[in-house]
């Protein structure tokens, strides 16, 4: 059984929509037009936007790492 995240009826699984939020929509909602909550659409768009953040900071990261490799090896090897 799984609740609907629209109005929250228990549902058979085969009875209910999975949408790309990863929510459980019944069959009266979908007929209703409601494919997904405003809610889960947030959260799931909240959770994508996280992830491109934490993958361009690990970026920055990595670019800083090297920025400062290069000036410690270019310190090691000037002659003054
Ligand atoms: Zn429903």
């Amino acid at each position: 059984m799984r609740a609907c995240a629209t109005c929250g009826a228990e549902v058979m699984r085969r009875d209910c929509h999975h949408n790309r939020y990863d929510e459980y929509i019944c069959r009266a909602c979908l007929g209703k037009g409601l494919k997904f909550t405003a809610m889960g659409r947030t959260v799931s768009r909240a959770g994508r936007w996280a992830r491109l953040a934490s993958h361009g900071a690990t970026k920055v990261a990595l670019a800083l790492i090297g920025f400062y490799v290069l000036y410690t090896l270019v310190g090691f090897f000037s002659t003054d």
